[in-house]
């Protein structure tokens, strides 16, 4: 038979999955001989049992009996007597999400005990009424309002008012049979795993929806029994420096709640010697004792009853991501762990939001609005509604848009910061500012923008251009004025700044990833498209360029040049505008190998419909119209309207761009081909690997790698030649593709697009929200990769290359290849390297790292 209940002597934390995180520790301390008051815990399995058949199961009724008599032969009272707290406690912490009762066993006949035991009777009316008061709202869903006190009722008069509304309310008495208030106790706790900030709870925190909480019965004991009593939460190091010592709070005379319900100020820890220095010793010792155990720190609850110290609770403490770097490599320090346990115990994610400047609250700023949070950092500038006014700014600025395209990265990159009313975290804005490592706010849809008149309003507040906002793009929080801002001294760091205050800080993280870099087996490039970005990156760690987007060398004042190249009416013409590009591009790639001086650089031949580079059709058609008016002849923009209806494509992202236009166009990839080639003759020890984008058969890849090679022998360069493979058909023969193809670098963001069927610039604003809502992805596939589809198109690509050529070198360069969870999946599917924005680099030397030192997912949460 199922064994549901176990009390605290015989469970341990090896079964956190049956009996919670609190439980489990509760039976730890136990096991240590630490003073817990006695209890059980009753297991998720029950819990589970109750939610899908809404009864207990059969047995767990005799098995609660049971266990309850030995509490009670233990502490020498019955159930009544002797009172228990009911509390949930499920297998990852979910503060404040569940339930808990206290005081239960409580009625008319047995208040009267527990006051002549106590001699203090407003103690006993206090405890029946705050019984009476917490099983009212969770038990019958009793509305909070309705057990508000009036103030000079004394704690009987207030405990007859609040049975008298529970009698009203319900249309019974309050339970008198103290078992049947335990078993009502236990359904409640049981059903608050559903309950509605629970669920969300859940979701938000990728905590799986079917593990139920576990529930604990416990013996009370009481901090509100005079001045020798209180209560109060500690830490055996600080959680947000992570620096060695004790920190806590105590409160005397009071129960737990009424610390964290911050109603009396509390007193530092350390005052609590001078007051009971025997319980204070004690709960040093304690301290200590846990530490030693958990090889962590440790966050604990506390009662002190009558000069008695009783341990409520204890857990591996949560702390600041500054707090997990220090106190990792102090532990290591300590002689408690080695380095490679010390990885386990920082991340990523931790590491990231360590690299950005962050506001300073402390000054109480409030939001005006808030968006999609799609690169993190802080920002404050004038808001700005157009991208060259952006440009041209002097002082600090803030884009402000609908949506971004390429013609506003003028403005994106002398902004400070994004802000747009549209598109999620794969936008143009999101992608490029998280390049940049800018922080954006985008799709805060809240923010009507006027791009007309210059100014958006949002909520009553009128911003117009010139007003300084802040954005913080950890958040997706706009402020409006100026926020102060700290800047990261982990990144100053890095860049070789000093950053002085925050040595133990730089020395723990410096320590971590030297140490993550000695055991990674994945490298790490970053994904540059200038020597300055290049230079960044190897300045944080990059091992060499594994996304260089050409694209991007065509905007700005050489977007002529493409517009030539669009128009020419001949081959002569083509070949001229082409001819002209060569020496920029040239040029651009020769800055490139020298920045990365001798490491591989991978550059993408062009990718982006040609229409791209194009005005806007609207722009064109007016200005067309207005000259039309004037008796004027519109000219080369007649000819350039033309071109872009020409051009126009109902689907665009799946029409002609990559590898086809290199194929439909003559000479352009060529050019580039030519442009590399050359760069690399001119600089001694570069390392060109050519990249084509979109290939979906291996004969597109073969054409276009067969004239590739004829240019390099011609000119005399070696370059590996290899393919993105972001298009599903691309993954699925990737055997004969790896033919044709020296490396492989999955394109996540259109695998992800193409495998989803999901427009990369539309879903994450148009329903994303609903779908998480709805859990049909706990995160974004755009963000986070979709292990089981997009993932096993990965798997199949990797196997089935390497099973044609063994010698296949194999990265990744979509937005993935900067996000924790993804790097571990992509070191787990055997790949050679990750790329990433440079920012990102540090983060993902750190993730590939920890994946090395452990086989399975995070254990930080
Ligand atoms: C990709 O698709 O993942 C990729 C890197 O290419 P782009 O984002 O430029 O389409
Ligand atoms: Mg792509």
């Amino acid at each position: 038979m199922t064994k549901y209940v176990y009390d605290f002597a015989e469970g341990s934390g090896k079964l956190n999955d049956l009996l919670g995180g609190k439980g489990g520790n509760l039976a730890e301390m136990a096991r240590l001989g630490l003073p817990v008051p006695p209890g059980f815990t009753i297991t998720t399995d029950a819990c589970r049992a109750y939610l899908r058949t809404g009864r207990e199961p059969y047995g767990l009724a005799d098995e609660i009996g049971l266990h309850l008599e030995r509490l009670e032969r233990r502490a020498g009272r019955r159930l009544g007597d002797l009172l228990v707290s009911v509390r949930s406690g499920a297998k990852y912490s979910m503060p404040g999400m569940m339930e808990t009762i206290l005081n239960v066993g409580l009625t008319d006949a047995t208040v009267a005990g527990l006051a002549a035991r106590t001699g203090d009777e407003r103690f006993a009316w206090d405890c029946y009424r705050r019984l009476v008061q917490m099983f009212g709202r969770t038990v019958r869903n009793i509305p909070a309002e309705a057990f508000e006190a009036a103030g000079d009722e004394s704690p009987r008069e207030l405990t007859m008012r609040y049975l008298r509304v529970f009698r009203e309310r319900t249309g019974e008495q309050f339970p008198q049979d103290p078992r049947e208030q335990l078993d009502q106790a236990v359904r409640a706790v049981f059903g608050s795993w559903n309950s509605e900030r629970a669920v969300l709870y859940r979701r938000q925190e990728r905590i799986p929806a079917d593990l139920g909480t576990a529930v604990n019965v416990v013996a009370m004991v009481f901090g509100n029994l005079g001045a020798d009593s209180g209560t109060g939460v500690a830490f055996t190091r600080d959680p947000a420096t992570g620096e060695r010592g004790v920190y806590g709070d105590y409160l005397a005379n009071a129960q737990g709640e009424d610390v964290v319900a911050g109603i009396r100020n509390t007193m530092p820890l350390q005052d609590l010697e001078a007051r009971d220095k025997h319980s204070y010793d004690e709960l040093m010792s304690i301290m200590a004792t846990l530490e030693e155990h958990y090889k962590d720190l440790c966050d604990i609850e506390f009662t002190i009853e009558r000069g008695k110290l009783w341990m409520l609770q204890t857990r591996v403490g949560k702390r600041t991501a500054a707090a997990a770097f220090v106190i990792a490599t102090h532990l290591v320090d300590e002689g408690v762990i080695d380095l490679d346990e010390a990885l386990t115990r920082v991340n990523g994610a931790q590491l990231a939001q360590l690299m950005f400047p962050a506001f300073d609250l402390s000054h109480g700023a409030r939001p005006i609005a808030a968006g999609v949070a799609a690169s993190p950092g802080a920002a404050v500038g004038a808001a700005v509604f157009d991208a060259r006014r952006a440009a041209d700014a002097d002082a600090p600025v803030i884009l402000v848009r609908q949506e971004t395209n390429p013609d506003d990265l003028p403005g994106m990159i002398a902004a400070q910061g994004i802000l747009t009313s549209r598109g999620g975290k794969t936008s143009h804005a999101a992608v490029v500012a998280r390049g940049m490592g800018k922080p954006c706010v985008c799709g805060a849809s809240g923010l009507d923008v006027d791009l007309r008149t210059g100014r958006f309003t949002v909520d009553g507040h009128v911003v117009s251009e010139g007003d300084v906002i802040s954005i913080d793009g950890t958040s997706g929080r706009v402020y409006l004025g100026e926020v102060p801002v700290q800047p990261s001294p982990v990144v100053r760091h890095f860049e070789g700044e000093p950053a002085p205050g925050s040595d133990p800080l730089i020395r723990a993280v410096d320590r971590l990833l030297t140490h993550a870099d000695k055991r990674r087996r994945l490298a790490v490039r970053a994904n540059a498209d200038t020597a300055e970005d290049a230079a960044r990156a190897r300045r944080l760690g990059a091992q060499g360029i594994g996304l260089c987007r050409t694209e991007h060398m065509f905007l700005g004042e050489r977007r002529v040049f493409v517009e030539r190249l669009i128009l020419a009416r001949s081959a002569a013409r083509r070949d001229a505008a082409l001819a002209d590009l060569l020496p920029l591009q040239r040029n651009d790639f020769v800055e490139l190998f020298r920045a990365m001086a001798g490491l591989p650089v991978t550059i993408r031949l062009i990718d982006p419909p040609l229409h791209e580079f194009l005005p806007p059709l609207e722009e064109l058609a007016v200005k067309v119209a207005r000259a039309e008016e004037r008796g004027e002849n519109p000219g080369h923009d007649r000819e350039l309207l033309d071109a872009v209806h020409r051009m126009h494509e109902e689907n665009p992202m799946l029409g002609l761009r990559g590898v086809r236009l290199g194929l439909v166009v003559p000479g352009l990839f060529a050019m580039q081909v030519r442009a590399i080639a050359e760069a690399a003759a001119a600089v001694p020890g570069a390392r060109a690997e050519i990249m084509v984008p979109l290939v979906g058969a291996v004969q597109e890849l073969e054409a276009v790698r067969d004239e590739a090679q004829r240019l390099l022998d011609e000119i005399g360069v070696d370059a590996r030649i290899g393919t993105m493979i972001e298009v599903p058909r691309a993954a699925l023969t990737a055997g004969e593709i790896a033919r044709a193809a020296d490396f492989f670098s999955f394109g996540t963001n259109d695998l992800t697009q193409m495998g989803w069927g999901f427009s990369r610039d539309d879903v994450e604003g148009a329903f994303f929200t609903r779908y998480l809502d709805l859990g049909i992805f706990g995160v974004s596939p755009f963000e986070s990769i979709d292990r089981d589809g997009v993932g096993r198109l990965i798997r199949i690509a990797v196997d089935e290359g390497r099973a044609a050529r063994p010698d296949l070198h194999i990265g990744v360069c979509g937005e993935h290849g900067g996000d924790p969870a993804s790097i571990r999946f992509f070191a787990e599917a055997g790949l050679d390297y990750v790329s990433c924005s440079p920012f990102r680099v540090p983060v993902a030397r750190l993730e590939a790292g920890r994946s090395a030192v452990t086989a399975e997912g995070s254990d930080t949460r």
